[in-house]
């Protein structure tokens, strides 16, 4: 591996979780540096409006959020640059080593993963000019703009469930859109969605197509419909299936979420069966952004199956750049000494 510069911080990730860490590391003279991955400013460019982050009463769109805080973080010192890890050797001693898409090797004494968590689409036409158009992934930040509309969820899983009982509190209806005729989600939260009188549910049937614009938003979506499931499968292969199109005013993706963790293969760094990372206690069994390797710290989406919010990414991103800089501290003491071991008696 080549190259020569040695950071003291990179933050992979240039979501809320890595623009806050960059503005807490420049703020401490750690001179991070952020790479911001194929998707700069992360999920949240995605988004029109975002209500729920605090101190923006008026609501503050997505793309200016960040823009905000890379702003800020610029101002503190945090340098920016285009740059995705592909791959990571952090068992092997200081510094550690990260290589980037493009070839290039980088060496830094800690890392904060910041690369969030990617929703997964279903692969219906238009979902890409419609995302945060009125399809979204994240019934907790958008399902207040669908008050009194009709609102479909795509997914069969617990998630699912708990994203169509948020929606029934604004929504006029909810339909739950599933391919089979069985959920996956537990007994439970299947009952409770099942019991709900404006939650409906639309057995062996997927969402071919979402239709509107920007500037109308969602006004209406396509679905398939075979009797023993799986109908889009079915029909690419040539087999009849039903087709029917809906007047809705929303509709919200609950298919699961990909940690981008790939790159993390083979490290130490401790993650669960999903992807997302784990992080650890401290001695006194309180949280920290610390993982698994020493110098690797974790924040926003990346390691939060549960809430993946931008304002609790913000703050573990404060979080992790804490925690680096504390490592750091100890870094610089540890060798301090050992030049101090080392040095002839006078
Ligand atoms: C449509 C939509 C609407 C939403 N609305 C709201 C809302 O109103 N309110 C709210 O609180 N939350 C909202 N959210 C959720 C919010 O966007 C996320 O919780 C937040 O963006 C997570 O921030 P993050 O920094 O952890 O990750 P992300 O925003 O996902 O950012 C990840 C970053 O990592 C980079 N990256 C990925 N892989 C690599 C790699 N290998 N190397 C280097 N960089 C990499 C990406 O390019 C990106 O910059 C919404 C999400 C969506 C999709």
């Amino acid at each position: 591996m080549s190259g020569e510069t040695v950071r003291d911080l990179v933050v992979a990730g240039s979501g809320v979780a890595g623009l806050s860490a960059a503005v807490y590391a420049a703020r401490a003279d750690l001179d991070p540096l952020v790479l911001e991955g194929d998707e700069p400013g992360g999920q949240l460019t995605l988004t029109t409006d975002v209500e729920n982050f605090l101190g923006f009463p008026e609501g503050v769109g997505g793309m200016e959020l960040v823009q905000r805080g890379k702003d800020q973080a610029r101002e503190f010192g945090a340098e920016f640059r285009h740059g995705r890890i592909v791959a990571a050797d952090l068992d092997g001693g200081q510094p550690f080593a990260l290589e980037l898409a493009d070839g290039e090797t980088l060496r830094t004494r800690a890392l904060v993963v910041a690369t969030g968590a990617s929703a997964r689409w279903v692969g219906a036409e238009n979902e890409d000019e419609l995302m945060g158009h009125g399809l979204s992934t994240c019934a907790t930040c958008d399902g207040a703009f669908h008050r009194g509309d009709d609102v479909l969820v795509v997914g069969g899983g617990d998630s699912a469930m708990e994203e169509a009982l948020f929606l029934a509190k604004f929504a006029d209806s909810v339909t739950v859109v599933h391919r089979r005729e069985e959920l996956r989600a537990s007994e439970i939260m299947a009952d409770r969605a099942r019991d709900h009188d404006a939650v409906d549910f639309r057995w062996n049937t997927e969402l071919d197509a979402i239709h509107g614009s920007q500037e109308t938003g969602v006004t209406d979506a396509t679905l398939v419909c075979h009797p023993d499931g799986h109908p889009r499968e079915k029909a690419a292969n040539g087999v009849d299936v039903e087709t029917e199109t809906v007047d809705v005013g929303g509709v919200f993706y609950a298919v699961g979420h990909t940690p981008n963790t790939g790159f993390l293969d083979g490290t130490g760094v401790e993650r669960d069966d999903d992807g997302y990372l784990h992080t650890e206690r401290d001695e006194n069994g309180r949280p920290t952004a610390r993982t698994a390797v020493d110098g690797v710290f974790a924040a926003g989406d990346v390691a939060d199956p549960r809430y993946r919010q931008a304002i609790t990414s913000a703050g573990t991103g404060s979080m992790a750049a804490l925690d680096a800089e504390t490592y750091l501290e100890s870094l610089d003491r540890e060798g301090s000494e050992q030049q101090a071991t080392e040095a002839p008696m006078a």
